[in-house]
């Protein structure tokens, strides 16, 4: 059952997103080589208590850490640990928060140094996508318009579209109806409804779809060993309009990025 939001709640979310948005933003700094995945954990466990929230994945189904951390070959929920980080990886954070009884959800994948060009392509194209399917999350839409036009974009530029995990809706639970797939058929599935908020988050293989898990029970890495790429954000359905609560603005700021991608789904001013 999808759970809508009063103008109220998706202000609290838009609240919970932020801190999360600030929180990526604070790491954009930190995320270079020599610095451990642990480390980072540690830096946004205590940014994000000093803003007020708890850290959303922090114990949720037993996750250990504040942040999932998944270097290169790693999909998404890596644990984080003490090895340093190395020119040339890419980094996926993906991190939550908790505020006001609301979740914030998102992510961004970091290059750490200098990445290779192919890598660096699968990165914007996957950033992309994400955008190309924030589009088709407005009014007389469904669930399976947004994941149609994430994997078209994505396979046209040759790339592997992670099946097994998918966005989701999102509210005062991490994962609330409906599921929302990076793959899918124009017009089927759940009917979008206003006031219905939903994490989207394209989840990109350079290689195969295809995936594995490793024994921790967490770890999802690519089955080629190519590297995987996951960008993610929060987005309200308002006016029937797709709404961005979360930002990559703060990411961009710390790394001297200037970008108007975001401004086409902002009827609020940050
Ligand atoms: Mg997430
Ligand atoms: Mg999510």
């Amino acid at each position: 059952m999808i759970i809508v939001k009063n103008t109220e709640e998706i202000e609290s979310m838009r609240e919970s997103a932020l801190i999360v948005s600030k929180t990526l933003g604070m790491l954009a700094s930190e995320v270079k080589p020599g610095i451990s995945t642990l480390q980072l954990d540690t830096l946004a466990e205590t940014f994000i208590r000093d803003h007020g929230a708890i850290p959303g994945f922090l114990g949720l189904y037993d996750f250990p850490n504040s942040l999932c951390m998944s270097p290169n070959a790693q999909v998404v929920h890596g644990i984080p640990n003490d090895k340093p980080l190395e020119n040339g990886d890419i980094i996926s954070i993906d991190c939550g928060a908790l505020k006001n009884d609301f979740y914030g959800d998102h992510a961004y994948t970091f290059e750490v140094g200098e990445v290779a060009p192919e890598t660096k392509k699968m990165l914007d194209i996957t950033k992309q996508s994400l955008y190309v399917g924030i589009r088709e999350f407005k009014h007389g839409n469904r669930v399976g318009d947004v994941g149609y036009a994430i994997q078209k974009f994505t396979e046209d530029h040759g790339y592997g579209v992670v099946r097994e995990l998918v966005g989701h809706g999102l509210g005062r639970k991490m994962h609330e109806d409906p599921e929302m797939p990076n793959y899918g058929k124009r017009g089927r599935g759940k009917k979008f409804v206003e006031g219905m908020v939903v994490a989207i988050e394209p989840m990109t293989n350079l290689g195969t779809h295809r995936i594995k898990q490793l024994k921790d029970g967490w770890t999802i890495l690519t089955a080629d060993g190519k590297p995987s790429a996951h960008f993610e954000h929060d987005v309200a359905l308002v006016n029937g309009k797709p709404e961005l609560l979360s930002t990559f603005k703060y990411i961009y700021d710390a790394l001297g990025i200037v970008s108007d991608e975001e401004d086409e789904f902002r009827q609020v001013k940050l």
